[in-house]
């Protein structure tokens, strides 16, 4: 079901008739909706009045790309797609104005009431299939919709305590899918920027990937301790490993939501992550 809010319409009479560039996109979402969505979302005070208005004017663009769904009759309320577009946005913030781009791939955001049980083929290593039921609370496919369950959605702002965040999750797969040849998996390895961290676009994709497999391996290494021999589990999400691209997923969630945990937990995977999604600030920073 199509949700035929202020958005949908918003969006059908900007396509039509208002070339986006002739005007203020922040002043597209009102204070009255744009406060209470804001205030609900803590993790996103710690951005500068200049970070804070460039996601509003984002998130208004995002809001005129895309059309949200709900499942088994969920109505989208206007607060609901912002809530959804600020998150999303946010690991776009540093990226300039083309940043959307990297969500050009789809249009629709399918929103469930909670989670949602997907039924799957498996081949195993034998060649026998098996039918296989998975819960899930968000999916992201490449060229596909991204799904959500609104249930996670709404108590981003307590998850965040814990570093999650299912919004950032799922588009983190999104970024990670994107620029790569039509059917490619999420990898844990997204498109690096021209120059990132001062090294060539061999030696950055051969870094990123030593640095993030280090941090996997030690991520398993302490979420195997945990479960085997009841040692402490550790802060971060311990989904994370389970693959090098949900490793990176759950990454990114802790970034945005709780970086000052991540980068205890992690330092070096919390610098890998800021030379991403912070180009320029990496730039500028004094080599040590
Ligand atoms: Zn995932």
């Amino acid at each position: 079901m199509s949700a035929d809010n202020a958005w949908a319409r918003l969006r059908r009479w900007a396509l039509g008739c208002w070339p986006w560039h002739a005007r203020d996109a922040g002043n597209d979402i009102p204070d009255a909706l744009w406060l209470p969505v804001w205030q609900r979302l803590s993790f996103l005070h710690l951005l500068s009045p200049v970070e804070a208005a460039r996601l509003r004017d984002l998130a208004a663009r995002f809001l005129r790309q895309k059309e949200f769904h709900g499942g088994q009759g969920l109505p989208i309320t206007d607060e609901m797609a912002l809530d959804i577009a600020l998150q999303a946005c946010l690991p776009l913030l540093h990226w300039g104005p083309g940043a959307l781009d990297w969500y050009g791939d789809f249009v629709v955001v399918v929103v469930h009431p909670d989670e949602v049980v997907a039924r799957r083929e498996v081949v195993d290593s034998a060649g026998v299939v098996h039918q296989v039921r998975d819960t899930l609370a968000g999916e992201a496919m490449a060229g596909g919709p991204v799904m959500l369950a609104w249930s996670h959605v709404a108590s981003a702002d307590t998850d965040a305590l814990r570093g999650h965040n299912l919004v950032i999750h799922e588009f983190a797969h999104k970024l990670d899918m994107r620029h790569k040849p039509l059917g490619s998996d999420a990898a844990g390895c997204p498109r690096l920027p021209a120059g990132y961290m001062g090294l060539s676009a061999k030696a950055a994709r051969a870094h990123w990937q030593a640095q993030l497999q280090q941090a996997y391996e030690q991520h398993r290494q302490a979420v195997a301790m945990h479960q085997r021999f009841g040692a402490e589990a550790p802060w971060l999400d311990a989904y994370g490993a389970t693959a090098p691209a949900e490793f990176f997923a759950v990454a990114c969630e802790a970034y945005f939501v709780n970086r000052q945990r991540l980068a205890q937990a992690h330092p070096a995977l919390c610098e890998l992550l800021q030379a991403f999604f912070e180009p320029a600030a990496a730039r500028a920073r004094p080599s040590a």
